[in-house]
């Protein structure tokens, strides 16, 4: 029978990604009332001494491929090695970060491991001893429930929801063989993005601006405020079509999904797909000059103004803060 909760931790340049803990948490939670164990699978080159990292925050048993051909990611090795070793010790519950890695690697396992699945998911529970995920709907306007009928129940966790909660485990480590044939991917070149620039993805701020900045130079406010918060600088998909900002700054149904712990939006109406990709912000400021706005119906705090006054005297504020 299907038994325990695992989780896919995710790595990236000899670190485990912020995402891997906050699975493990959630797994934890879920094992705890279950009264199982949580398992997770680490695939990558040179990656086994981040193995115990993840027993802080209560993994019972890590299962790691250490294999040169896992390095850089690619998804037919990475889901090939998650597949087989899932299918080894069948775990009930399988969690993935709906990060771009995990929502890239859970198309191909959930077809490898024939199973359904859950994506985006801002809510896990227990509920007659099955997986119950959670999702936002229709761009955010609902939440539905989700139950699988199948083996192992698989759920993408949004990045940045769940609370990460250290649970020291005693953390085994199990070397596992990825079973990988001739690698049918070969990636040429990795284009890495400019160095320490924080991707809003992954950000715990985010100054986001939209077409009320008026033009890619409007956003020099933005970029000061955003380097004295430590916060990534986002876009309306207005000011990415623009050319004013890179599109992977773009924040929405059809940019990035976000949830961080402050959101402040610049001159950003509040389309129903910006809202799609960062109302659940823990803490929403909007500043637009139009009251009827109707990113102020999302807002926790609002300044009717024009961005221009008030995005300066904010940095002001924050700099004698700071100072
Ligand atoms: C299929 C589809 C997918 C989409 N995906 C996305 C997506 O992923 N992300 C996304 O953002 N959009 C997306 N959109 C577009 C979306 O519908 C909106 O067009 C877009 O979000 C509007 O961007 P905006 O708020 O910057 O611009 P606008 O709606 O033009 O709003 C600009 C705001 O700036 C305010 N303003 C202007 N000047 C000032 C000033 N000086 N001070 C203060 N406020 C000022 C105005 O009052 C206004 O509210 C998508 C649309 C479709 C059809």
């Amino acid at each position: 029978m299907a038994k325990g909760v695992w989780i896919v931790a995710e790595q990236r340049d000899g670190a485990l990604r912020k995402v891997s803990f906050e699975l493990a948490s959630a797994a934890r939670k879920l094992a705890d009332q279950l009264g199982e164990e949580v398992g997770a699978v680490l695939c990558g080159s040179g990656v086994e001494a981040m193995a115990a990292e993840l027993a802080k925050y209560g993994v019972d048993k890590v299962y790691v491929a250490d294999n040169a051909a896992l390095e850089p990611y690619t998804t037919d090795a990475h889901a090939t090695a998650v597949a087989k070793i899932v299918k080894e010790n069948d775990p009930a519950i399988l969690f993935l970060g709906a990060s771009a890695q995990g929502k890239d690697l859970s198309a191909s396992l959930v077809g490898k491991l024939a199973t359904g699945m859950a994506t985006d998911c801002t809510d896990v529970k227990i509920a007659d001893g099955k997986l119950c995920a959670i999702r936002p709907m229709y761009a955010g306007k609902c939440f539905g429930e989700i139950v699988i009928d199948a083996f192992p129940q698989m759920a993408s966790l949004r990045p940045n929801v769940f609370p990460i909660v250290e649970c020291a485990k005693a953390g085994a480590v199990v070397k596992f063989d990825a079973g990988l044939g001739e690698a049918k991917t070969k990636v040429a070149e990795v284009l890495k993005e400019a160095a320490g620039k924080i991707d809003v993805a992954e950000a715990n701020v985010i100054v986001s601006g939209g077409r009320g900045m008026k033009g890619p130079e409007g956003y020099a406010i933005l970029e000061e405020l955003a380097g004295l918060l430590g916060a990534a600088v986002g876009a309306s998909r207005a000011a990415v079509d623009a050319g004013w900002r890179p599109q992977a700054d773009q924040v929405g149904q059809t940019g990035k999904v976000v949830s961080p712990n402050l959101y402040i939006a610049c001159g950003i109406s509040g389309a129903i797909q910006h809202l799609a990709g960062m109302s659940s912000s823990k803490y929403i400021v909007a500043i637009n000059k139009d009251a009827e706005a109707p990113i102020f119906a999302r807002a926790d705090y609002g300044i009717v103004d024009d961005l221009f006054k008030v995005v300066p005297a904010l940095t002001q504020e924050v700099k004698k803060l700071l100072a």
